[in-house]
C-alpha cells in the first residue's frame, strides 16, 4: 500500500478541502496485490475532513475508469468510477504513541495526520464488485478449446469436457 500522510491540523469547524489525484495511491497496491486492473482515465478524490468529538467525519468522491478483465471470458471491461463515500474515523484514545491500534490516523511531531493513501485504496476496493462480469449474460470460456462463447459457438460437446468423465471417454467396450 502507498502511505500519503496529510496533515489535519487545524480544520475548521466547516471542514477542509483536500485533493489526491497522485495516481500512485492507487498504481504502487494494484501492483503490490497483483490485481489485473489498469487505469485508464486518471483517478481522482476529493473529500472533505470535518473535526469532530473524537474524530473526524470525511466525506467525498473518487472518479476515474479502470479496465478489469471479466472473470468468465476475461475480456477487458472499463468501469468508470463515480463514488460518493462518507464514513466517521475515530480517533480513538491518544496515547504517548498518538492514535491507538491500526488506525488511519497518526501523530506526528505532536500534529494529527490522515493516510489518505491507505483510505482511498479502501475506497476504491469498496467500488469493485464481488465479480466482474461483462455481461450477466456472459458465456465465458469453452473449457475445451478456449473458444470466446461470447463471440461465436465451437461447437464442442462441452459436457464431455467434463474431467470426471474421462475415464469414460477411454473406456474402450469389448464385443
Ligand atoms: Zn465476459
Ligand atoms: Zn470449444
Amino acid at each position: 500500500m502507498s502511505d500519503f500522510w496529510l496533515s489535519i491540523k487545524d480544520l475548521p469547524e466547516q471542514g477542509r478541502e483536500f485533493e489526491v489525484s497522485d495516481q500512485e495511491v492507487w498504481t504502487v497496491p494494484i501492483r503490490e496485490f497483483n490485481i489485473q486492473a489498469s487505469i485508464t482515465r486518471n483517478l481522482h478524490a476529493r473529500f472533505s475532513i470535518f473535526p469532530g468529538q473524537n474524530g473526524y467525519l470525511i466525506r467525498g468522491v473518487l472518479r476515474g475508469a479502470v479496465k478489469i478483465p471479466c472473470d468468465r471470458c476475461s475480456a477487458a471491461e472499463e468501469i468508470g468510477l463515480d463514488a460518493a463515500f462518507e464514513f466517521f474515523e475515530e480517533s480513538g484514545p491518544v496515547t504517548d504513541k498518538g492514535f491507538g491500534g491500526q488506525s488511519i490516523l497518526r501523530f506526528s511531531q505532536g500534529l494529527p495526520e490522515i493516510n489518505a493513501g491507505a483510505m482511498l485504496w479502501e475506497q476504491f476496493l469498496l467500488t469493485q464488485p464481488i465479480k466482474h462480469l461483462c455481461s450477466d449474460k456472459c458465456q465465458g470460456l469453452c473449457p475445451k478449446c478456449g473458444q470466446n462463447l461470447n463471440l461465436a459457438d465451437c461447437g464442442c460437446d462441452r459436457d464431455e469436457a467434463d474431467p470426471r468423465m474421462a475415464i469414460f471417454r477411454n473406456l474402450k467396450i469389448n464385443t
